[in-house]
């Protein structure tokens, strides 16, 4: 397990678009190693609390801490650089592009000499040039992609697209991953076989994961801790099995 994962604390956290309020002073702690799933019905602000995360838009008011570093007001990419990877809810892959490229382009934030110098066969880039190759089949097999890395990625099933983004998120080496509603148009199978997947990940790398999800079963399954959003307030927060219990939250949720 990577050892310098850090806690994400967001504290107070407000989000004004004009004239709506999409996160209302939302707080909650993400422990190193965890899965922590952010839900709730449609509008709550689960989106609008990942692209703060993300550095996509930028806080009203209150404070995003990645152990030690204040993620708030950065943009998206120095908050990558501080070991933050994500995926989005819809599909973002260039279709011709191979599988064994768009895991690449991961690799692109670790890259000392650079993609251009490798190129040029620079002393020292062959190496690492290999040593990326290298770690990018290891993830594919990591993520069951390892038979399709010579294939467009459009060319694969809308589930196995899903799991090169998250391949791709992975070979950033991210210390936190955000996954924006990770199984959400998959088949039962692919839904079976992402959730693997995730946990996979947590017992084997020990990063930290925030899980954006509709899924209830895959929640209860992968979370450890839960908060619940209800039009930008946060209306619950525990283990889920307590969390799946609370009034508030039932309410809500046959609200809709
Ligand atoms: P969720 O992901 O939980 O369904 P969102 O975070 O996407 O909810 O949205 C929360 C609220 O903020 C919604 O009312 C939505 O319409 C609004 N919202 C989200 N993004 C924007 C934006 N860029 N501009 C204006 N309103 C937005
Ligand atoms: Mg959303």
């Amino acid at each position: 397990a990577a050892s310098d994962v850090p806690r994400l604390r967001v504290r107070d956290l407000t989000v004004r678009f004009a004239g709506l309020t999409a996160l209302d002073g939302v707080s909650f702690t993400v422990e190193p190693g965890s899965v922590h799933a952010v839900i709730g019905p449609n509008g709550a602000g689960k989106s609008t609390t990942f692209n703060v995360l993300s550095g996509v838009h930028r806080a009203t008011s209150g404070s995003v801490r990645l152990g030690d570093a204040e993620l708030t007001g950065l943009p998206p990419h120095r908050i990558a650089a501080l070991g933050v990877a994500r995926t989005f809810q819809n599909l973002a892959l260039s279709a011709h592009t191979t599988v064994f490229d768009s895991l690449m382009l991961g690799r692109h934030r670790l890259t000392r000499t650079g993609f251009l110098s490798a190129g040029l066969h620079l002393p020292g880039a062959a190496r690492e040039a290999a040593r990326h190759r290298e770690r990018v089949r290891e993830i594919a097999a990591f993520t069951g992609l390892e038979d399709h890395l010579d294939r467009p990625a459009g060319s694969l099933p809308y589930g196995l697209q899903k799991l090169v983004e998250l391949g791709r998120a992975l070979c950033t080496e991210p210390r936190l991953l955000l996954l924006d509603e990770p199984v959400a148009g998959m088949t039962a199978p692919e839904r079976r076989r992402t959730a693997e997947v995730v946990a996979a990940v947590r017992e084997g790398l020990g990063i930290s994961i925030v899980l954006v999800e509709h899924d209830m079963a895959v929640v209860m399954r992968l979370a450890d801790a839960v908060t619940v959003l209800d039009f930008g307030r946060r209306i619950a927060d525990g283990p889920p099995e307590v969390v799946q219990r609370d009034p508030a939250v039932v309410r809500a949720y046959l609200g809709q």
